[in-house]
């Protein structure tokens, strides 16, 4: 068997038309939805990572404002940035593009962000709806995930889930998703023992450890649904995922390549989130 190869670029474009539809429509009733992005210092990655979310907002026709603080500023400074951005309501989404430089309290400015504009779903309030299962801003990456899987009319209740990985905003937010969706949902992290006992179980596998063919073909089960969230740049300059995708593809019905999978995704789950924040707020009715 060789696995159905998931293009999260196509599925990313399409959650964006669908997008775009909507703030086409918004805009001819004069709503014109806003997100803004905070940025602190000159990390390069984040500097990468807030161009994308600019251009995939440019593309759907959202407004989107960068507001950039040097890396010396103060928890007080960011803060007030926050809580002017909250009162506007021309922004319906914020967020705090992360890592932040280690003097700042990252969990204090992510709970100044209004609960209803936390388009990134970081903000203790959504995470506590994201357990109780009424999350208004579902976490982009996982999101994305789901995306996927329901794009390829991959059937999720009833099924084995393994997901590799337990960060609080890719491994967690994950688990809780699919057991929303009556998954059997398994978590395993770096102190799982024998982690191939688990993974073979898994009729559909979620990987996101960050450590390169960590998943090896022996480790999955014929036919599983292997979604590979794992970024990793190689010595070689090479961008690999998780799992040894060369391999595992003989073996799994479905698979997401690295780069092309998961990663175009979040982007899109943004997009979508401040949309539908947007379309919140101003009371409209809209539908694609
Ligand atoms: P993280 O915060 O470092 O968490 C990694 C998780 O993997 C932890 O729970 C860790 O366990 C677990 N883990 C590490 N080594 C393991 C091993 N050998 N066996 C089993 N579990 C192991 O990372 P993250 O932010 O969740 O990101 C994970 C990966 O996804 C990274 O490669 C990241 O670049 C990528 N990512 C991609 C996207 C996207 O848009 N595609 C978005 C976010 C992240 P412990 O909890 O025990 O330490």
């Amino acid at each position: 068997m060789t696995a159905k190869i998931i293009d999260g670029k196509k599925v990313a474009q399409h959650v964006r038309s669908e997008c775009k539809l909507l703030v086409d429509q918004m805009k001819k009733l004069g709503v014109s939805p806003g997100l803004a992005v905070i940025i602190v210092g000159d990390d390069p990655a984040s500097k990468v990572y807030v161009a994308n979310k600019v251009n995939a907002c440019r593309e759907v026709g959202l407004d989107s404002k960068v507001y950039t603080f040097p890396a010396n500023a103060t928890d007080q400074e960011i803060e007030s940035e926050i809580l002017r951005l909250n009162a506007d309501p021309k922004v319906h989404g914020i967020l705090v593009q992360l890592p932040l430089p280690a003097h700042l309290n990252a969990k204090k400015l992510i709970a100044s962000i209004s609960q209803d504009k936390d388009v990134d779903g970081f903000h203790l309030y959504n995470v506590g709806s994201l357990v109780a299962g009424t999350t208004l801003f579902p976490p982009c990456t996982p999101f994305g995930v789901q995306k996927l899987l329901e794009y390829e009319n991959i059937p999720v209740a009833g099924q084995n889930v393994v997901v590799v990985g337990a960060s609080n905003i890719v491994g967690k937010p994950m688990a809780l998703m699919l057991m929303q969706q009556d998954a059997t949902v398994c978590i395993c992290h770096a102190k799982t023992r024998d982690l191939a006992q688990f993974t073979i179980l898994a009729d559909i596998l979620v990987v996101a450890a960050g450590k390169p063919n960590l998943i090896v073909p022996q480790m999955v089960r014929r036919g599983a649904v292997v979604i590979d969230v794992g970024i990793n740049r190689l010595p070689n300059g090479q961008l690999v995922g998780d799992v040894d995708f060369e391999g595992v593809k003989e073996k799994a019905s479905y698979i997401t390549p690295v780069p092309g999978g998961v990663g175009p995704m979040t982007v899109s789950m943004l997009v979508h989130n401040t949309v539908q924040s947007a379309i919140r707020q101003s009371g409209l009715q809209l539908e694609v």
